[in-house]
């Protein structure tokens, strides 16, 4: 059976193309598989050429892969181009990196012990619909640099710019077998790749629940696994800080891709004595805010994903909600939801404590340090946030206890193609980009080398 991806901003199928299942699944690991011994072996200048051939290839289809996923994923085609420049700007880094996996050689008596980073074999990539090609890019770049031949398997709602990644993959050069896409369903398509016995390792983003499963999943072979899971972020702002360019920041942290952004500063913690001025300055960005069709330049947000996630995010904003600023969403098809900012909330409450993954924030005043920490931290998650003040030793303070893997000081972006992206508590387990990505896509192999005379 064919698999219909939709354009969510006008309910119209956008493609019809073949749903990849388990039979398609064990092919693409063995391809992986049969090309892994060839591509490992490639001397690391001439791969390090291979993947800064990629990554041209990547930057003369930019326009149309930006269009394909603004399309696919219903977000503004600003957004989508920022993000295909950052798929080009991850395969360059990680070009780069190819010729400084290096080792060490430690002192031993009788002779040296040197390390070596080697490739794992075959990888899995799973990956979701909100990033579909950056998220999956962060993942295929160092993966193919350390030497490993991969599958990926891009959400089902939205595999066209990975399936196009593929095609221009092979045109830019890269062998037969070393990447190979497949777009099913993840409870099947998805499911075999983490229990396949050639699969080496796992690199996942998405939902903590399917991360749960899958590192179970992979414990049975004891795979390697990399999770990117959910966040529930707090944006901190005291009363000191520079309020009016918090209160402005704000709305984009959370608003940006529609809410489906596992950074989202969903939970907006404004010191009390500064609360009323704070609201004023966000509800004018909130109401300001141009929600429509994806391809308009103009245009700041984009529709939800699905109707499933509508309903999802809609939940959380039941009749009688608090609802303290409210931007607009066009009548009509299209899965739209408003920009929706609740306040006051009570921290017990579920839209507090779950991830909407929609375009909801929550707003709860804090007396002071002690306590904006403490709300800050009292969540399952800890995968990105931010501090507003202008007290130095406060922002430094604070970033230190604040629980979660990337954090920003008097802004609200903290991902970078040059540093470490990762979560604490359930948000995940390893680091993606910057130069610890490496890491994860390789073993450290230690051999002893006697120098013994005889
Ligand atoms: P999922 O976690 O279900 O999906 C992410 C990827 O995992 C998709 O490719 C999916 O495939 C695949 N998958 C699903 N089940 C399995 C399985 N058993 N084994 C292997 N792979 C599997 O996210 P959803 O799309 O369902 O979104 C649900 C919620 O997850 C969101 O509302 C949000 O809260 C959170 N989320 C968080 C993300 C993040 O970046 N942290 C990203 C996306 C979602 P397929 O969808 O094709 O079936």
């Amino acid at each position: 059976m064919n698999l219909r991806v939709l354009e969510p901003a006008t309910e119209a199928v956008l493609a019809e193309i073949p749903r990849a299942g388990v039979e398609e699944a064990d092919a693409a690991v063995a391809r992986a598989k049969a090309a892994y011994p060839a591509w490992r072996a490639i001397a690391p200048p001439d791969r390090a050429k291979l993947l800064d051939g990629l990554a041209l290839a990547l930057a003369a289809k930019q326009q149309e892969l930006a269009v394909l996923e603004a399309r696919n994923a219903g977000k503004p085609i600003g957004d989508a181009r920022g993000e295909m420049g950052m798929v080009v700007d991850t395969f360059r880094y990680y070009a780069g990196a190819v010729e400084r996996a290096l080792g060490d050689t430690i002192p031993v008596s009788g002779g040296v012990a040197m390390t070596f980073r080697e490739p794992l074999g075959v990888v899995a990539l799973i990956t979701p619909w909100n990033f579909p090609l950056a998220i999956a890019s962060w993942k295929l770049a160092p993966c193919l640099a350390a030497g490993n031949t991969v599958v990926l398997k891009p959400a089902e709602l939205t595999p066209l710019t990975a399936l196009e990644f593929e095609r221009i993959a092979l045109e830019a050069g890269i062998p037969e077998g070393v990447v190979n896409v497949v777009a099913g369903p993840g409870s099947t398509c998805g499911a075999r790749l983490v229990e396949h016995p050639d699969v080496a390792k796992v690199a996942f983003t998405g939902s903590t629940e399917v991360g749960r499963r899958i590192a179970t999943g992979a414990a049975q072979t004891i795979k390697r696994v990399t999770l990117e899971l959910g966040g529930k972020s707090p944006n901190l702002v005291f009363a000191d800080a520079d309020l009016r360019a918090a209160a402005e920041a704000a709305p984009w942290a959370v608003f940006g891709n529609a809410g489906q952004d596992c950074c989202a500063r969903s939970r907006i913690l404004v010191q009390d004595t500064a609360l009323d001025e704070f609201m004023a300055a966000l509800t004018d960005v909130v109401e300001g805010i141009r929600v429509g069709d994806p391809l308009d330049e103009a245009t700041q947000m984009g529709p939800l994903i699905s109707a499933e996630q509508r309903a999802t995010v809609g939940s959380y904003v039941p009749d009688g909600a608090p609802v303290a600023a409210r931007g607009s969403a066009p009548a009509g098809p299209g899965f739209w939801f408003p920009p929706t900012v609740l306040a006051p909330v009570d921290a017990s409450d579920r839209a507090v404590r779950e991830e909407i993954f929609g375009p909801v924030a929550c707003v709860i005043p804090f007396r002071d340090e002690a306590e904006a920490i403490a709300l800050a931290n009292d969540t399952i998650y800890g995968l990105s946030g931010s501090i507003w003040t202008r007290d130095g030793a406060r922002a430094l303070r604070v970033a230190r206890a604040v629980e979660a893997g990337v954090l920003s000081i008097n802004s609200n972006t903290s991902v970078r193609v040059s540093t470490p992206f990762g979560g604490f508590k359930q948000s995940g387990v390893g680091r993606e980009l910057g130069p610890d990505a490496l890491d994860y896509y390789t073993e450290v192999k230690n051999v002893y080398f006697s120098t013994e005379d005889g």
